[in-house]
């Protein structure tokens, strides 16, 4: 699980996240959305520790990472995170990317990594590619690579920032499928996105934030359904 109390974090002056309240039950698919600048990738970033916070805190399996004391290297290795662009390393293979961080971070061997690179890329669809390199796939393939990559680490939990809205239109489907089927497996899961019909289908919960705050939670297919706040309608009012 993942808590998040009073979470605040500041670029200098500008306060970006004023106090964010969350938590994300093991299995749980959280869905985040809202306009643009509104703190939503800065709160998937904080909870992996790519942005440290200026205040509150984090809890993973109740653990505070915002502990000086707490490995948070260790802890990063439990949460995958995907982003909108795939960062892949475009001079290796496709299973090369899957085994490094795999060899390097985890101490696997070579054949052991190679294994559960070959397990994850069946999962993802995508056997037949693992000899191309990342340039000869279409963007939804190398973001399910990516998705892949992520999942060899064994993590505990998911983030995903915004992983279809750099595709083409006709890719989005195949990458929705596989967090779809991710979400069925139990995957804790929290999900940027703009994909209503994710949100509605595959998501526990949607949170709306504006502005640094949440303004808006619930069941997903209730809140799209009947927004409560002017803010959260205005906005459905564009995406929908
Ligand atoms: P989008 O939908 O465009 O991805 P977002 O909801 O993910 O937006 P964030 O990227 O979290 O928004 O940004 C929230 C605010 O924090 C924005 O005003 C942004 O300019 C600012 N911000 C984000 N990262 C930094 C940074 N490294 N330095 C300074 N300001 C930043
Ligand atoms: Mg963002």
């Amino acid at each position: 699980a993942i808590d998040i109390r009073g979470l605040r974090k500041s670029f200098g002056a500008v306060e970006v996240l004023k106090g964010i309240d969350l938590t994300v039950r093991a299995g749980e698919v959280v869905c985040v959305v809202g306009p643009s600048g509104s703190g939503k990738s800065t709160l998937l970033r904080s909870v992996n520790m790519l942005e440290p916070p200026t205040g509150g805190d984090i809890l993973i399996e109740g653990v505070d990472i915002l502990d000086p004391d707490v490995d948070i290297d260790r802890i990063r290795t439990r949460i995958g995170m995907v982003f909108q662009q795939f960062n892949l390393f475009p001079h290796m293979t496709v299973l090369r990317n899957l085994t490094v961080a795999q060899e390097r971070v985890l101490g696997r061997r070579r054949a052991e990594a190679e294994r559960v690179a070959r397990d994850m890329l069946a999962r993802v669809g995508l056997s037949e590619k693992a000899a191309e390199h990342p340039g000869h796939l279409s963007g939804g393939q190398q973001q399910r690579v990516a998705i892949a990559r992520a999942l060899c680490m064994n993590p505990d939990m998911m983030l995903f920032d915004e992983p279809t809205s750099a595709l083409d239109p006709e890719l989005v489907g195949e990458v929705l499928e596989v967090m779809q089927a991710l979400a069925s497996s139990g995957m804790t899961m929290m999900v940027v996105t703009h994909e209503m019909g994710f949100a509605r289908e595959v998501g526990d919960r949607l949170i709306f934030m504006d502005d640094g705050v949440i303004v808006e939670e619930g069941d997903p297919t209730e809140v799209l359904a009947n927004p409560r706040h002017g803010r959260t309608q205005a906005f459905l009012s564009k995406v929908l």
